[in-house]
């Protein structure tokens, strides 16, 4: 289900269930020549429409501006630039008003720069001190120290900063940048927005990878590392029991 799309007593259902919330969060950044510049955000927004028609779940809208430094290219490429503190305020504002809406298992995704990367460790802040804020509110301050925490208790993973590329589905998952991985999930999500004719044989030097280079990128390929992904977040996601 997309949140999105749901009615208040729809939400208010998903909540007493504790379904999963999952945040796609991505950048705007040059991805070589051939492909569009959301790669990052349609890679993610990919797999959890795949999870979302295996399991109960929420999928919140995407944040699709985030950091990039310009590390790859500059503007005259399409990146664009949300620097992290300019982001922090909106990700605490944002993860906040889910935490109101009543969510309580919230998984944000990533996959630009893996989960360590500014956009990450800008969620990582910002949920980690919500979480925080949340048992203060709750248990009182002391919170942590009052009791010691029974089984079952997910205190810390109220809100979860996670790659979307899951431990269990690499291989055949994988990252890298504008080459053949992401070449590959891009045929296999979005084909019509690839344009594997404007690979250009002086580069960038990450389309030319030696042994990940964009050409050798396959929609086969793609969606064989999409189901993977799929799978091991649907394994971890699924609600413990239906209502
Ligand atoms: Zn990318």
């Amino acid at each position: 289900m997309y949140l999105k799309h749901m009615r208040p007593e729809q939400i208010r259902a998903a909540i007493a269930r504790d379904l999963a919330v999952i945040v796609p969060i991505g950048c705007v950044e040059c991805h070589g020549y051939h492909l569009p510049v959301g790669c990052d955000t349609l890679i993610v927004e990919e797999v959890a429409r795949r999870v979302a028609a295996r399991i109960d779940c929420v999928v919140a809208p995407t944040v699709d501006y985030g950091p990039t430094g310009y590390d790859v290219s500059g503007p005259e490429l399409g990146t664009m630039d949300v620097a992290p503190e300019e982001l922090l305020a909106y990700a605490r504002g944002m993860l906040r008003g889910l935490l109101r809406l009543g969510f309580r298992r919230i998984v944000v995704w990533v996959f630009h720069q893996g989960d360590r990367g500014p956009l990450a460790t800008t969620f990582h802040l910002a949920g980690t001190r919500l979480v925080e804020e949340l048992m203060c509110r709750e248990r009182g301050e002391g919170w942590w120290g009052a009791a010691k925490p029974v089984a079952g208790d997910r205190t810390f993973g109220v809100i979860e900063v996670r790659s979307v590329v899951h431990p269990k589905s690499t291989p055949p998952a994988g990252g890298d940048h504008a080459g053949l991985n992401e070449t590959s999930y891009m045929l296999a999500a979005c084909g019509p927005h690839v344009d594997m004719g404007a690979l250009r044989a002086d580069g960038p030097w990450y389309t030319l990878h030696e042994g990940d280079l964009s050409r050798d990128g396959t929609a086969a390929r793609g969606e064989l590392m999409f189901e993977a992904m799929a799978a091991a977040w649907a394994e971890e996601l699924a609600p413990a029991a239906k209502a």
